[in-house]
């Protein structure tokens, strides 16, 4: 009796200790983010993090990179760079971003769609899928689309213009019978100002040759994977550009002329 107490006494302290060197994990249902959409939309397009950093924080997301170098979106770990020719690029993990939008993804619910359903058919149908309009969300969507058209912006040089006065210029791209991943979240409108309300997705060819910001699509078969997400972290830039800049100004018009 005494022999089998002291082994469980080892068992609990081995048990306590194996706990307690394990690596922490990250928090799940967890959004992060570096800087906000309208420090983004007013110029403040270099930032401090990473994309070494950000990995920490998901393997799911999107974004973009310092000098506004295109459109980033970050599947299974790996981060990709659609530059303005609409071409994907690997990123180094020691170049950096203005603005991301990070999770580790575990879907919440699952379904197929063998609809030809427009991109504001998709949201639509999102909607009606979704238990609350107050939860944030992050989604990917798998397959066969008939068209995705997407943007990529080009890399600026300071002083950096608005991002409403860059999208007038934008090179877009139509990508025809394409397989590949949409990755995308949904902001609750209250977040207006911090992110973009509503959808937001980034796409990437199943090659990771080509993608960009979404502007429009069509499916053909997909399957569309939900991740609930309660948590919110944000990292907020500390540097002189984000101190000065007004962030009050921006209108829901230009997020609205922006992202869609
Ligand atoms: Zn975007």
């Amino acid at each position: 009796m005494h022999r089998f107490r002291s082994l469980c006494v080892l068992c609990l302290l081995a048990t306590t200790l194996l706990s307690a060197c394990a690596h922490p994990q990250p928090p799940k249902d967890t959004v992060f983010q570096a800087s906000t959409i309208n420090a983004l939309m007013e110029g403040v397009y270099d930032g401090e993090t990473t994309f070494g950093e950000l990995r920490k924080y998901g393997d799911t997301g999107l974004g973009t990179f310092n000098a506004l170098d295109g459109e980033m979106i970050a599947l299974h770990s790996r981060f990709f760079q659609v530059k303005s020719d609409g071409t994907a690029y690997p990123v180094e993990d020691s170049s950096r971003t203005p603005f991301a939008i990070m999770t580790f993804f575990d879907p919440d619910r699952a379904f197929s769609l063998e609809e030809p359903l427009s991109y504001k058919e998709l949201e639509e149908r999102l909607d009606r899928t979704l238990p609350t309009r107050n939860f944030c969300y992050a989604f990917r969507i798998t397959g066969s689309f008939a068209m995705v058209r997407t943007r990529s912006v080009p890399r600026q040089t300071p002083p950096y213009p608005r991002l409403v006065e860059v999208v007038k210029t934008q090179p877009s791209f139509d990508l025809q019978n394409v397989r590949g991943t949409l990755i995308g979240f949904r902001f609750p409108e209250y977040l207006r100002g911090v992110n973009v309300p509503g959808y937001h997705f980034h796409f990437l060819t199943e090659d990771a040759g080509r993608g960009g910001h979404v502007l429009d699509c069509r499916l053909d078969r997909v399957k569309v994977e939900i991740d609930d997400l309660y948590r919110f972290n944000m990292a907020l830039p500390t540097d002189s550009g984000f101190q000065r800049t007004n962030l009050t100004g921006t209108s829901a018009a230009d997020v609205q002329k922006v992202e869609k």
